[in-house]
């Protein structure tokens, strides 16, 4: 078991949340400007680091609020969970 913390309702087992990958994408201001090919990479295309990575839950068996988890991708250690608008630093090892 894995606790997750929720930034409204605290540390819950993870089998409450869903994940929705990779954290802070920007949705292209005028996607009709993109060509096939960036928009591919728009919708597919992710970062997958060796490390920490902000990643994108949601407390679906909760508040069913969506926020940022800062999680290590190799230990799956949980440094810590903001809400949207906020940012964190996160280190790069
Ligand atoms: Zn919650």
């Amino acid at each position: 078991m894995q606790l997750i913390p929720c930034p409204w309702c605290g540390d819950r087992d993870e089998v409450e949340f869903h994940y929705g990958g990779q954290a802070h994408l920007v949705h292209p201001a005028d996607p009709d400007a993109l060509s096939d090919e960036e928009w591919a990479g728009y919708l597919f295309l992710r970062d997958n680091p060796k490390g920490w990575f902000e990643e994108r839950w949601s407390h679906a068996a909760g508040c069913r609020r969506w926020f940022t988890v800062v999680r290590h991708t190799v230990t799956h250690e949980v440094r810590g969970s903001h809400r949207p608008g906020e940012r964190v630093a996160v280190s790069a090892s």
